[in-house]
C-alpha cells in the first residue's frame, strides 16, 4: 500500500464527480485552498507562497523502487543509478558520438528530481545550461503532474526559501549540490525536490532542453485486501479516512459506479490528487 502519499480529490467518473459532496473552499490572501478534515494541515507563512508544509497523508517509506537506464536498460535503485550513469558504457558511447558531430558543445547539468516523502518516484535528467526553469517545469508537469493547469513554483531549499522566477536559466540557478524545492498546485500541492548531481561539457543528446537519463519503474504495489498486484486507488478510503488503500481489479469492481468513483494508479507522485488521471509519460 505504500504507493505514494496522496492528499486530496481523486479522479473519478463525471457522474461520480457530480454526486460527490462539495468541498468547502477557504480563501487565504490571493491563494485559494481547499479545506480538508485534517487538523495537521497548517499553513506556513513564507516567502515562497503558503504551501502545505507536509502532505498529511504521508505514508511510511516503501521499499526502494528500481528504475531503468535510458541507454542500456540496466535496472538500479535511485542511488545505484547515479553511479551507473557515470559508468554506463552505452551512455559514454552515445555522448562520444554526439561530441564528434559538428553540433555545438555546451555545459549540461545533471539533475535528480524526486518526491521527497517516499522513495518510489525519481528522475535523472540532463538539462542544457541555457534551459529555463520553465522548460523544467513543463517536463515535470508532463511526466508527473499536470491535471488542470495549476500554478507551480521553484524555491531555494524549501517552502521557506525565496521564489525563483521561471524565466531563470539553469546555469544561473544550479551549482553542485544545489537543491530546489518545487510545488505544483498551491491547493492540493504535490511537492518535489530537484537536485544538481553532476554536469559535463559536450553536445546535447537531443534538441530538446531536457533529456531523460533514467526513471523509476512503476511501483509494485499489492492489493490491500488480497495481496495480488493492484492497479487502483480506493477513493472512498482516501476521502473518508485519509488512507491510501490500493486495490486489484477484483476488489475495485463496482467502484466506478460509487459516489467516489475510481482512480487508477500511475507512475506519478500525483496519483489520487485533484483530477490527476495520468498518463505519466515523458513529453519527449
Ligand atoms: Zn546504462
Ligand atoms: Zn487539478
Ligand atoms: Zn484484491
Amino acid at each position: 500500500m505504500h504507493f505514494s502519499a496522496a492528499q486530496s480529490l481523486g479522479r473519478s467518473s463525471a457522474k461520480a464527480r457530480e454526486n460527490r459532496p462539495v468541498v468547502p473552499v477557504l480563501k487565504i490572501s490571493d491563494i485559494t485552498y481547499r479545506t480538508f478534515p485534517v487538523s495537521s494541515m497548517t499553513l506556513q507563512s513564507s516567502e515562497c507562497a503558503n504551501f502545505h508544509p507536509k502532505n498529511p497523508f504521508q505514508m511510511p517509506p516503501a521499499k526502494r523502487t528500481k528504475g531503468a537506464c535510458s541507454f542500456c536498460g540496466k535496472e538500479m535503485t535511485r542511488a545505484g543509478m547515479l553511479k551507473h550513469l557515470d559508468s554506463c558504457k552505452k551512455r559514454a558511447l552515445q555522448n562520444k558520438e554526439r561530441n564528434a558531430t559538428s553540433k555545438p558543445s555546451m555545459n549540461l547539468i545533471q539533475l535528480m528530481a524526486y518526491y521527497p516523502y517516499t522513495s518510489e518516484f525519481w528522475l535523472y535528467l540532463e538539462v542544457k545550461s541555457a534551459a529555463t526553469l520553465k522548460d523544467l517545469d513543463f517536463y515535470l508537469r508532463q511526466i508527473w503532474l499536470e491535471c488542470c493547469g495549476h500554478l507551480s513554483q521553484f524555491c531555494h531549499g524549501s517552502y521557506y526559501g525565496n521564489k525563483i522566477p521561471m524565466s531563470s536559466k539553469a546555469y544561473k540557478i544550479f551549482e553542485p549540490d544545489t537543491e530546489l524545492f518545487y510545488a505544483y498546485d498551491f491547493g492540493s500541492t504535490t511537492e518535489l525536490k530537484v537536485k544538481m548531481v553532476g554536469s559535463r561539457n559536450g553536445t546535447p543528446l537531443s534538441n530538446n532542453p531536457v533529456y531523460l537519463l533514467a526513471r523509476n519503474n512503476m511501483p509494485d504495489v499489492p492489493c490491500d485486501k488480497c495481496g495480488k498486484p493492484s492497479g487502483w486507488l480506493d477513493l472512498e478510503a482516501l476521502y473518508e479516512n485519509g488512507e491510501f488503500v490500493t486495490l486489484c481489479d477484483a476488489h475495485n469492481a463496482g467502484k466506478a459506479e460509487s459516489d467516489y468513483g475510481e482512480s487508477q494508479l500511475f507512475n506519478s507522485p500525483r496519483t489520487g490528487t485533484c483530477s490527476y488521471d495520468g498518463p505519466a509519460v515523458p513529453p519527449y
